[in-house]
């Protein structure tokens, strides 16, 4: 029996059909239908010659044991956000129960290579507001003592919500031993994107996740009455932040795929007859390189304090978080390319915005790449979230291509 993609589609339905409403998704993770979600994928591994367990965080682990115990691990997500879409997560758990069918199938039960399947549990920290959860336990970058007081909008404490579903947050650290023999990571995801669309290319080879800096910037001037403060003796707080807030347009395009936001811009005391006195705004800062990232900053630095001064006001900058850029492995990018090339005919390359569970299995030292297929219109985390069904069979096709590669790299290894 070969590879069955239609059968994919079919399956991404069912689970719809099971787990939404008329507003989406309701897949949110330490809920029941989440578990519902869960127990239904359970079925689906009857007669598989497989064994399978959850870990210490609650990731499920399915394991088709090769001839090596070096493994090849595909997974993904099956939790979304409230009110989600119905490929999020769900297309790279199920497009990998595929392939390991069809390696199944072809090695009769035992591949040259172990093949891992693995569903991360709360990918999107959707009820808790801590994304990555599972994978990063299994990386062992996870901070227990700064989650478990974390309660939910119920007030339900997050260690009280994941031992209902029997996972003791205590024991997150022993989910560290599924990386034994971890030889390599693969994802494949639904781009959440426009990019893919407007160069009207199917599937893409992503090149990493991109780092964040995020910064909290209050410009000082003096309050002053609209109607008594001449213009020229002013200290108009409002008036840099307004620059700085085009100024950093140009910051981000002097690099082909940074983005620069402030998001956010508060003026006090903010009303209709007084000069602004206070101005806070936010600026988020996202790019693949390191490098990048830390001139972006240095940049919209220089330009604030060059703002302030033109407005005689001071400035103050704190950060609230960052997190550094991951870059995915360049022999397994090269054979995702390739995959792509042999399936769809081009590869386009980009960095993904959105973090990954695969971004903390690469943080763990495991050789990972991921591949993403097309979302009309760019749209994601919403009920209308949708990819062509032509594309996603042909992005389990691709999927499959690159698991083939990545079997003979890690026995070449
Ligand atoms: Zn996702």
């Amino acid at each position: 029996m070969g590879l069955d993609p239609k059968r994919t589609v079919r399956e991404l339905k069912e689970l719809r059909a099971l787990t939404a409403t008329e507003d989406g998704a309701q897949r949110v993770a330490w809920t029941d239908v989440w578990l519902t979600s869960r127990t239904w994928f359970e079925s689906k591994l009857h007669g598989l010659p497989v064994e399978h367990h959850f870990d210490a965080a609650g990731n499920r682990w399915v394991t088709l044991q090769g001839a090596s115990d070096r493994a090849l691990l595909l997974g993904s997500h099956l939790d979304s956000v409230p009110n989600g879409g119905w490929l999020d997560g769900s297309l790279g758990v199920l497009a990998a129960l595929e392939v390991l069918r069809r390696i199944a199938s072809e090695y009769k039960g035992r591949p040259p290579v172990t093949i891992r399947l693995v569903d991360f549990a709360d990918e999107e920290g959707a009820r808790f507001g801590r994304s990555l959860l599972g994978s990063s336990a299994f990386a062992g970058t996870h901070s227990v003592e700064a989650d478990r007081v974390r309660t939910d909008k119920d007030g339900i404490r997050m260690d009280a919500a994941l031992r209902r579903c029997g996972v003791e947050m205590d024991e997150f650290p022993e989910a560290r031993i599924e990386q034994k023999n971890a030889a390599a990571y693969l994802e494949l995801h639904i781009e959440q994107g426009p990019v893919l669309e407007n160069f009207m290319m199917p599937l893409g080879v992503v090149l990493g996740t991109k780092g964040v800096e995020r910064h909290a910037i209050t410009f000082h001037g003096q309050e002053a009455h609209s109607g008594a403060t001449p213009m020229k003796v002013r200290r108009d707080a409002l008036a840099a932040a307004a620059k700085l807030a085009l100024e950093i347009r140009s910051i981000a395009g002097r690099h082909p795929d940074a983005v620069c936001t402030i998001g956010s811009l508060k003026t006090f005391p903010g009303i209709v007859t007084a000069v602004v006195g206070r101005a806070e705004a936010t600026l988020d800062q996202r790019d693949l390189s390191a490098t990048v990232l830390a001139q972006m900053y240095r940049d919209a630095r220089d330009a604030s304090e060059r703002f302030a001064k033109e407005e005689k006001c001071t400035v103050e900058w704190s950060r609230i978080w960052n997190i550094e850029p991951i870059q995915f492995h360049p022999e397994l990018i090269k054979r995702c390319r390739e995959a792509i090339a042999e399936t769809a005919g081009a590869a386009h390359q980009l960095p993904s915005g959105p973090l990954h569970d695969a971004a903390e299995v690469s943080r763990a030292g495991i050789p990972t790449v991921m591949m993403f297929v097309q979302s009309i219109g760019g749209i994601s985390h919403n009920k209308i979230e949708d990819t062509s069904e032509d594309h996603l069979e042909m992005a389990v096709r691709a999927f499959d291509r690159l698991a083939n590669k990545t079997m003979a790299w890690i026995q070449s290894a």
